[in-house]
């Protein structure tokens, strides 16, 4: 078999179980695109040693009833711990941090048989929408514009995740969304990319963000391998007090394209003053091949959709100030040089001064500021209101019967590296305008391809799904990219 790299995890895993290949030919042909594709920045830190040991062993324990992931080589979001393996979160003041520890979420995999090929490229603590707040510096997308040489961004924060799954370095990888960082940049590469309800996916051993918004989810080549690695990333886990006792439905098994008589709303809020007429179109064409798949397609309103930005960069801060508290140069990484006479306040002063970027210090200081004393009721307490509200819209639309939301994934197609950067901080976090709502929510959200824009780009649909319903969700985004048949791949410059 040529070009095994390519293969999905569904095909993978069948062929490994008639025995048509081995993991360590499909290591080797995902390490062998690694190495071709430095230009996409999406590794930072490779792991070839450990990929082909654990090739090794899946291959020794190879049979029919091996686990699904056994032997599929995958790509790891670098907020991942992996015990013995960097870990930077993106950031400089992890470096050189090994985590004594891996995360439960990678352990699951790796109970499963999956291989680890590495790190991959992201934001700095996963704060951002383009790539380009990582330490590493930005991951590129694979996806040109027609033939015009600009540079895009591949999303963020998971935009090496997305960049190396779009361009068959991996068989699937893992992301965490926060706020859009599975969806928006799975949409910016022609993958799927599911966020599962909140308490899905155990936190623990993932460098917190903000934690009542931070979850883990598979970044894939179609909707059968989110399903799959899904299933094996879930589990219940006593070391996080929010992950759900809730049983894990056989997502795969879920997947019979029929969504007949489901019904699915359409949020009259998610259609925004001055969206390209592009993603408008898109989002008719949703409804109308989940409509000929035989759903119900109904009008909803979701009323506080507006306050859903301002109250999440509220909320996101403030738990990301707490959370990055713990940088100090004391336990962790990084430790600034001191001058003589030197205290501990000059101590984690010239520390996080060295090794924060700067968006992350604008949300440390966006955070203590709006929990600051003062202001907390102002700001932080009325965001969390906000949210309780927002939360309502949803329950309330799921009450009155709505299965799950379409939506676009993102207002645009990936934009070039850099323009977005140039403007105003607030215009990055308009990107994520349809994203956080499920978020704030807790809800499970899957943004899935579904065709290209005029210039040959990739645009994803999103799909909102009830909460612990992640079958029925992948159910319907299966009919969707069954319908929407996106089979485009970008071509290979790097
Ligand atoms: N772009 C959003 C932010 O910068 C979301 C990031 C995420 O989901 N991790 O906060």
């Amino acid at each position: 078999m040529s070009d095994l790299n390519r293969l999905t995890i569904a095909g993978a895993r069948d062929a490994l179980r008639k025995g048509e290949t081995t993991s360590v030919a499909l290591t080797e042909a995902c390490l062998s695109a690694i190495e071709g594709a430095k230009a996409l920045n999406a590794f930072v830190h490779d792991t070839p040693e450990l990929a082909l040991e654990q090739a090794r062993a899946a291959d020794a324990k190879r049979g029919a009833d091996a686990p699904a992931l056994s032997g599929i080589p995958l790509g790891i979001k670098d907020l991942f711990c992996t015990k013995g393996v960097p870990s930077q979160a993106g950031s400089a003041i992890l470096n050189g941090f090994k985590p004594e520890y891996e995360s439960t979420v990678t352990q699951n995999l790796f109970d499963q048989g999956a291989v680890m090929l590495g790190k991959l490229n992201m934001d700095e603590f996963a704060m951002g929408s383009s790539n380009e707040t990582s330490i590493y510096g930005n991951a590129v997308n694979p996806w040109r514009r027609g033939d015009d040489n600009t540079a895009l961004t591949p999303g963020g924060s998971s935009g090496g995740s997305a960049s190396a799954v779009a361009a068959d370095l991996c068989l699937g990888a893992t992301g965490t969304d926060t706020g859009g960082s599975i969806r928006q940049p799975a949409a910016f590469t022609g993958i799927t990319g599911i966020k599962p309800t909140y308490g899905r996916c155990s936190r623990w051993g993932i460098i917190a963000f903000a934690s009542s918004l931070d979850q883990a989810g598979p970044m894939t080549k179609d909707v059968r391998d989110a399903a799959i690695m899904l299933q094996a990333m879930c589990s219940h886990d006593p070391k996080d007090s929010t992950s759900t006792t809730t049983p894990v439905p056989d997502f795969e098994a879920a997947l019979t394209g029929d969504i007949r008589g489901k019904t699915i709303g359409i949020p009259k809020e998610y259609t925004l003053d001055g969206m390209s007429d592009e993603i408008d179109a898109l989002w008719t064409r949703g409804k109308e091949m989940l409509r000929d798949a035989g759903a119900k397609i109904v009008d909803i309103s979701l009323p506080h959709t507006k306050y859903a930005l301002p109250a999440y960069y509220v909320i996101a801060p403030a738990e990301a100030s707490s959370n990055l508290a713990r940088y100090d140069g004391v336990r962790y990484g990084h430790r600034a040089k001191l001058a003589h006479g030197d205290g501990i306040t000059e101590m984690y002063e010239k520390t996080r001064a060295e090794g924060f970027g700067a968006e992350v210090q604008r949300r440390v200081m966006i955070g203590t500021y709006v929990l600051s004393a003062g202001f907390y009721d102002a700001y932080y307490n009325r965001a969390r209101r906000v949210r309780t509200l927002i939360k309502k819209d949803f329950e309330d639309v799921f009450a009155q019967g709505v299965d799950a939301i379409l939506t676009p994934a993102t207002p645009s197609a990936a934009f070039g590296l850099g323009e977005m950067a140039a403007a105003d901080p607030v215009q990055m976090y308009l990107n994520d305008v349809f994203t956080v709502t499920v978020n704030l929510a807790g809800l499970p959200g899957v943004a899935v391809p579904a065709g290209l824009d005029r210039q040959g780009l990739p645009l994803g649909l999103q799909l909102i799904g009830r909460p612990w319903e992640e079958d029925a969700l992948l159910n319907t985004a299966y009919a969707l990219e069954t319908a929407a048949g996106f089979v485009a791949k970008p071509a290979k410059w790097w």
